[in-house]
């Protein structure tokens, strides 16, 4: 099967993950005011709102070999079925980078215990705010241990 120059330069991004974020994160240092504005522009799109639930997602499954197959449509969906409020604590999402209230995907079975392999669909994930993402999260970690 032949690929064409997009599927490759795709294919070569996905394998090579781990060398494309720490280019893209020295260029980001360099040219720190075009990053932030390019952020901003994306982060203003719906692709850019799934995407910042995606780049937290991506981060805490390294190392671990973890499928997620759900889609940009069906996690946009999911904020749509709440009105874009978080189901824990009710207040509404917002996209500012990083903020308390900015969208995150929330594992229900969390990352720590699936096993090897294991695949994340649309139904194994909640999307929850930072704020209570990260409460939960502290929590899981002072009960493990
Ligand atoms: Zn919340």
């Amino acid at each position: 099967m032949a690929l064409n120059k997009k599927e490759t330069s795709r294919l070569w991004r996905v394998n090579n993950k781990e060398r494309v974020n720490s280019y893209a994160k020295k260029w980001r240092e360099e040219h720190p005011e075009q990053a932030k504005a390019i952020r901003e522009k994306f982060l203003n799109s719906d692709n850019g709102k799934l995407y910042n639930c995606k780049c937290s997602h991506i981060r805490r499954i390294r190392g671990k070999k973890i499928e997620q197959i759900y889609t940009a449509n069906e996690v946009l969906m999911k904020i749509a079925d709440t009105n874009g409020i978080c189901p824990i604590c009710n207040k509404q999402f917002t996209t500012e980078y990083l903020s308390l209230n900015e969208p995150t995907i929330d594992h229900i079975i969390p990352l720590s215990k699936v096993s090897e392999g294991y695949i994340y669909s649309i139904e194994d994930i909640d999307i929850i705010c930072r704020s209570c993402n990260s409460k939960k999260y502290n929590k899981v970690n002072n009960s493990g241990r």
